[in-house]
């Protein structure tokens, strides 16, 4: 019997390379005209230390992408995930110029250069092996509300909004980790080249880095997603991806109001609040799709 392989109508492409970008304004210029010549959508940072993006497009153009990246001698190496859609999944392209393409915070000539400092590269199935050990401590390298949605099992999940808040928080923490070794991971790895390099700096000796973070973790046959809890937030239309795909999927987020599993966010209907939460269907019934009393009261008297 034949298998019929099909390719789906479309797809989203995830990827980063820090290298060296000697003069980003014309990277930029001609990077936009590429993704615009094949209609891709998506969000894309150029920076001197590199390139972060995701886009999407018909399986075509995507497919044209990849090759075009990989014939540039600048992104040969670029590793890309990729996951099969049924449409775009944003509603542009953007295509931005930022002196860091992420940012922690700190002072130029203290940033951290992942190809001069970053933690050993773990594939997923040492990443999982490793987290079986005793003396490791996970660490989510992400946003709270990206956490809130899924992270791994047992993983320590700081309670910051943005990354550049991670420096302080690894100082005000220093004591608990000392002496451990220290695993994180975030979405696609990009974050973690950083924050790993930024545990080095530190002092910290074990540091290890989940290479392709969760979304490579997910796609991978052998670890197949094992102990990631929830879904992997992500920066479009998804909003949350499937990344466990054995018997320890669960699901880690609840309902706001009543406390049932609530696998999906929402946005609060008071605008100018606008903030993600979990209400299940019923309550959004109910109450309607609001934070608390309080924003709903907002909401009400601005109507009025
Ligand atoms: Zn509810
Ligand atoms: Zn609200």
């Amino acid at each position: 019997m034949e298998t019929e392989t099909t390719t789906p109508p479309y797809q989203v492409l995830l990827y980063y390379r820090y290298v060296p970008i000697a003069d980003p304004e014309s990277y930029l210029e001609s990077h936009r005209e590429l993704c615009e010549s094949l209609n891709l959508r998506g969000r894309i940072i150029v920076g001197r230390e590199g390139i972060n993006g995701t886009v999407s497009g018909t399986y075509e153009e995507t497919e044209k992408y990849r090759d075009a990246m990989h014939g540039d001698p600048l992104t040969t190496e670029m590793e890309f995930k990729i996951d099969p859609a049924e449409d775009h999944v944003f509603p542009k392209l953007s295509i931005k110029i930022r002196e860091e393409i992420v940012t922690l915070g700190l002072e130029p000539e203290e940033d951290i250069d992942p190809n001069e400092v970053t933690g050993e590269r773990l594939s997923p199935r040492e990443f999982y092996e490793k987290m079986q050990d005793e003396n490791v401590v996970i660490i989510d390298g992400r946003n709270d509300y990206e956490a809130a949605l899924g992270h791994f099992k047992g993983a320590i999940c700081p309670p910051i909004r943005n990354f550049r808040e991670f420096p302080e928080w690894v100082e005000e923490h220093a004591d608990e980790l000392k002496g451990k070794e220290i695993l994180t991971y975030c979405t696609g790895g990009i974050r973690c080249e950083k924050l790993s390099g930024f545990l080095k700096k530190e002092g910290f000796e074990k540091v290890y880095q989940l290479e392709g973070g969760i979304v490579k973790y997910g796609k991978d046959p052998e670890v197949a997603g094992r102990d990631f809890e929830g879904l992997c937030y992500v920066f479009d239309q998804r909003v949350g991806v499937e990344v466990n795909r054995t018997e320890t999927h669960k699901v880690i987020s609840t309902c706001r109001y009543c406390g049932v599993e609530e696998p999906h966010y929402g946005n609060c209907q008071w605008p100018d609040c606008n903030e993600q939460i979990f209400v299940c269907p019923d309550c959004r019934d109910e109450q309607g799709l609001y934070c608390d009393e309080k924003c709903r009261a907002a909401a009400e008297a601005a109507d009025q």
